[in-house]
């Protein structure tokens, strides 16, 4: 199998980038709707805190604020 450089590391992964907006906030990983196929203990990610840009520390999913 090919292993290439990847520029962008989280695209490496199968772990995706997610928009969240403020209506959402507290955000939470799992989301509601990827509970099933992304199970792990509720996290509250302080996202405003960290300056608009969370990764979960379980599953590596990175969360954007976007408004
Ligand atoms: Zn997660």
């Amino acid at each position: 199998m090919a292993v290439s450089p990847s520029p962008t590391p989280s695209a490496a992964k199968a772990q995706k980038t997610w928009q969240v907006h403020r209506a959402d906030l507290p955000l939470s990983c799992p989301l509601p709707e990827h509970a099933v196929w992304n199970e792990h203990p509720r996290v509250y990610l302080p996202i405003v805190e960290e300056g608009g840009r969370s990764v979960c520390p379980y599953c590596g999913n990175e969360y954007v604020l976007v408004d």
